[in-house]
């Protein structure tokens, strides 16, 4: 038995495989997944039995490697459920047709999963980090983050918010328990107005290469699908967009994902993929379409009429909620009134707005 087992350690050295501890005939499931990563995957591609681990040491599953397992933790939370009634840039749509948080963030997962199988990088880990990147997300878009952010002592800001969800708000308290990479991805994914979706450094830069994906995919993504919900809310015309990146990018969604993904990718593979990159001319171009997008649509006064009264629904249940936290909050759970309010969809706000603010009818006749 022992010569057959140096036999089999023996063969999976020469393969050059790095499990040879491990026959594959006793290693479990997941040890067998594990071990095809390292076939298949490129070796700067993060594998999931390298993990930095969890918060909480646990025992490992049997079938799915742990960062196949954080993706399955974020889609079966309660904070990914809600992204569908959160506002992506209009407010509670009638339309059938408009994103929503829930939409956009399955358009970022699919755009760095192309991003991460044709680099070889891991896919579920790039999963994971996508679909959680924007769970902290408040009602009523970034409007509302900003009304939020001036009413928590201290400050609020998305992203931290989507770690404090996965470490320490889901599961009554307990968290996600994620893994080192997801959360590190969840956490350096957000570039704000004028931020730059690649060349980051320090700890701006996500310590994954799937990690550093989520810049360029979100970018990707919204530049894209909120000129689609833009035209379709007769706030733009084709012919509005300016020339040079449409010359450039293309004359549609589809065209101009394609020309982006594909520059993200050849770049990276050029530079050895010791980082996500992206040529000057195409990253200046969809810089210059997101800044257009700025102007004529997120900042524009019609798009965001809507979102002044937003203003005045956050505070008013902010200040109603300081006054009886015990009546609103699980005290167990939710540390402060800012998470309370960061977590509700745009339809919670606005139904506990006018429980507590309109009167109601008198209804017995
Ligand atoms: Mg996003």
């Amino acid at each position: 038995m022992i010569w057959w087992l140096g036999l089999v350690a023996r063969a999976f050295q020469a393969s050059g495989s790095a499990v040879s501890a491990v026959p594959l005939c006793m290693a479990t499931l997941r040890e067998q997944l594990e071990a095809r990563e390292r076939d298949i995957l490129a070796p700067q591609a993060a594998k999931s039995a390298d993990s930095r681990g969890r918060l909480r040491p646990e025992k490992e599953d049997d079938v799915r490697p742990a960062f196949q397992r954080d993706r399955d933790r974020i889609i079966h939370c309660k904070a990914f459920r809600r992204l569908k009634h959160k506002t992506q840039v209009f407010f509670a749509p009638t339309g059938d047709h408009y994103r929503t948080r829930l939409t956009h963030t399955l358009e970022v997962s699919q755009i760095a999963r192309t991003i991460a199988k044709v680099l070889r990088l891991h896919e579920e880990l790039t999963e994971a980090i996508a679909l959680g990147h924007d769970l902290g997300h408040t009602p009523f878009g970034h409007a509302g983050e900003r009304v939020i952010d001036t009413l928590v002592p201290g400050g609020f800001n998305h992203y931290e918010q989507s770690l404090r969800i996965v470490d320490v708000l889901e599961n009554d308290g307990r968290g996600l328990n994620l893994t080192w990479e997801v959360r590190d991805g969840i956490a350096k994914h957000s570039k704000g107005k004028s931020g730059a979706p690649v060349g980051l450094t320090g700890t701006l830069r996500a310590s994954t290469i799937e990690g550093q994906i989520m810049r360029v995919a979100d970018l990707i993504a919204y530049v894209n699908h909120d000129i689609d919900d833009a035209t379709r809310a007769g706030l733009l015309k084709p012919e509005d967009l300016p020339t040079e990146p449409v010359a450039i990018l293309g004359g549609s969604s589809s065209a101009r994902i394609a020309t982006l993904v594909k520059d993200v990718v050849t770049e990276s593979l050029a530079g050895n993929l010791t980082e996500i990159r992206m040529s000057d001319r195409v990253l200046k171009a969809v810089l210059d379409l997101r800044s257009f997008l700025f102007d004529a649509v997120y900042e524009n006064t019609i798009a965001t009429a809507e979102f002044k009264k937003a203003t005045g629904i956050l505070t008013g249940l902010w200040e109603k909620v300081r006054e009886r936290p015990e009546e609103f909050l699980d005290l167990k759970t939710i540390e402060n009134e800012g998470h309370f309010l960061a977590g509700m969809t745009d339809r919670y706000a606005v139904r506990l707005y006018e429980q507590l603010f309109i009167p109601k009818p008198w209804a017995i006749e």
